[in-house]
């Protein structure tokens, strides 16, 4: 990996981002992921160079960096979403809960239930209804139960904040649905297989100013059952939403620690110069 080389900042501006009360998350909890000496590579091409961090559970924890700093790769390497490309390897260990996530034996698709994911773009299936976008994944594993899943659909809508805007025309498509409609159904649809975790690549990216703060509200409701890692270029939605910040550069993990402490007293020099808008 090349050398990270920046200039240094000065230290008297401070962000100007909004730093809302975080929970900060006690000695006593495990983490939900426990990741030690981590490297990935596309080919010859080193994506991620030996990450090793805890992400505690039922908090939020926002990945933040310059475009290429090797986000995205991180979080699809938190359920093995990364495989779906050839010839990606990696090196070092990634636990979920004590369990080896990259166990020999360990099929995928388990990882996957486990660890749910929203993309950039929301992807309702486009010729299933808005009830069958949440249940395919549970339609998928076999289950039948009408009942089961009638219950299932609403616990899943609720979560996601879409049950009073889709409950009587749960039959229309998913795509009749607005961007941020569409992008509460997607994460309906990765909750409704229970997952422990849901992790969210830039889920605003593409939404107005009203839709992602529905985002935002809902990702504080989340947290309350759920581990959930965010990647965002927004430093600004970093800040609000999250518990836990973590900084990445060229691959390597720079710095992570309370959302508040890393953007108001960040303990490195590139944390700071990234914060302050220096550069990315
Ligand atoms: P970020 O999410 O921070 O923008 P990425 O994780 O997408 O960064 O990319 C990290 C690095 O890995 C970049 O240098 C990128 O070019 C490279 N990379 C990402 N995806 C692939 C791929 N499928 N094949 C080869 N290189 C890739």
């Amino acid at each position: 990996m090349p050398e990270a080389s920046i200039a240094p900042p000065p230290t008297s501006t401070r962000p100007s981002v909004p730093v809302p009360a975080q929970r900060s998350s006690g000695p006593e909890e495990s983490p939900a992921f426990e990741i030690r000496d981590f490297s990935l590579w596309y080919g010859a091409r080193q994506a991620l160079d030996n990450i090793t961090i805890k992400i505690p559970a039922r908090r939020v924890t926002a990945i933040i960096g310059p475009s290429g700093c090797g986000k995205s790769t991180f979080l699809r390497a938190l359920n093995r979403m990364h495989e779906v490309t050839p010839g990606t390897r990696i090196k070092g260990s990634l636990k979920l809960f004590g369990d080896d996530l990259y166990g020999s034996g360990l099929d995928p698709a388990i990882v996957r239930r486990r660890v749910g994911m929203v993309f950039q773009k929301s992807n309702p299936f486009p010729t299933m209804s808005i009830e069958e976008n949440v249940l395919v994944g549970l339609r998928l594993n076999g289950i039948r139960d009408r009942a089961f899943l009638n219950q299932r659909l609403e616990e899943s809508l609720r979560l996601s904040a879409l049950w009073e805007e889709v409950k009587d025309h749960l039959r229309r498509p998913g795509v009749s649905l607005s961007g941020g409609q569409q992008q509460r159904l997607c994460i309906a649809r990765a909750l409704a297989v229970q997952p422990e975790v849901l992790l969210m690549d830039e889920p605003c990216s593409a939404l107005d100013p009203l839709a992602t703060s529905k985002i935002e509200e809902l990702i504080q409701l989340l947290r309350e059952k759920f581990t959930v890692v965010i990647v965002t270029h927004n430093m600004q939605q970093a800040a609000r939403s999250s518990d836990k910040t973590a900084f990445f550069y060229l691959g390597r993990l720079i710095e992570f620690d309370d959302t508040g402490k890393l953007f108001t007293n960040p303990a490195n020099p590139q944390t700071e110069a990234y914060v302050l808008g220096r550069f990315g």
